[in-house]
């Protein structure tokens, strides 16, 4: 009887400890025309709800739609970094949400400015601020007057891991990542006991992402250049031996291969190779719309 009654007490609180929890890749693509993927974008669906977005690049609105995601669910957008492939279509995003009952305040995080781009706070003012925005007519998301209020926040360039973002069992950690000259972050978003982590671009000089990224369920690493790639590509990006090198360390269950560019695409076998010479767990490709459930 005593067992019945902690078992009857107990389960209430079990069931509300658990999440489900999915990465959705909208965007398995770069900035190339050609690919046949829309640009960099991921959902992350908690409970069945489109609750979190990590950018949202040229193509993605189409893809959101297409998987049923609502923007009434969204309560936060993680923007890796500025370029375009990774922000071309937040302002499609912010019109069609006029169209729906979203409400309430919309978070978009994002890095700190240097000399080629802007702070996040200020990105956003460009963009749709009433007098200087490029949108200046979406200006009522802003300042307080429509349903829905886009609430723009930069991070500071740090190398230390920051929880940028805490709301019940969700929590949002950031970490800078090297990708060039551009700022950019990496995040990881943690429900519960369970985490996806997305590296954004960066090519791993920073090494950052292997602490942000530890015993994560999966981590969605950008598969931007092949093997052997030096210069300019390797300066932005993470070889496929590089993205092998921080799974080892990072140590995640499951790894995600994503921002594939012509020059990557039938390469995976090689790519492949690459990556298991360090890292031996589970290594899958993204295409638009792979759905992928966090066990
Ligand atoms: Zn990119």
């Amino acid at each position: 009887m005593k067992k019945l009654f902690l078992l009857l007490t107990l389960t209430p609180l079990l069931l509300l400890a658990q999440h489900t929890i999915a990465l959705q890749v909208l965007g398995s693509g770069g900035p190339e025309m050609g690919d046949k993927r829309a640009s960099s974008a991921y959902i992350v669906w908690i409970d069945g709800k489109s609750k979190i977005l990590i950018d949202f690049g040229g193509g993605a609105s189409l893809r959101f739609e297409e998987v049923d995601a609502k923007i009434s669910e969204l309560d936060v957008i993680l923007l890796t970094h500025l370029h375009v492939d990774h922000t071309a279509d937040i302002p499609a995003l912010l019109k069609a949400a006029f169209f729906t009952r979203a409400s309430g305040k919309l978070h978009i995080y994002g890095p700190d400015e240097n000399n080629f781009m802007p702070s996040t706070e200020d990105f956003i003012e460009r963009l749709f601020e009433d007098d200087k925005g490029a949108w200046q007519y979406l200006g009522d998301h802003l300042d307080g007057s429509a349903r829905l209020q886009l609430k723009a926040h930069t991070i500071d360039d740090t190398r230390k891991i920051v929880t940028v973002y805490k709301q019940g069992d969700i929590s949002i950690q950031a970490v800078s990542v090297h990708h060039g000259p551009i700022p950019a972050v990496a995040y990881r978003v943690n429900v519960g006991n369970k985490s996806i982590t997305f590296s954004g671009d960066m090519n791993g000089d920073y090494h950052t992402l292997e602490t942000l990224a530890k015993d994560t369920d999966i981590l969605v690493a950008h598969n931007a250049v092949p093997k052997g790639s030096t210069g300019v590509a390797a300066a932005l990006h993470m070889t496929p031996d590089i993205i092998g090198q921080i799974a080892q360390k990072a140590h995640p269950k499951r790894v995600v291969l994503s921002h594939r560019m012509l020059r990557t695409l039938g390469r995976e076998k090689e790519t492949l190779s690459e990556v298991h010479k360090y890292y031996k767990g589970s290594v899958k490709f993204a295409n638009d719309k792979s759905y992928y459930k966090v066990k």
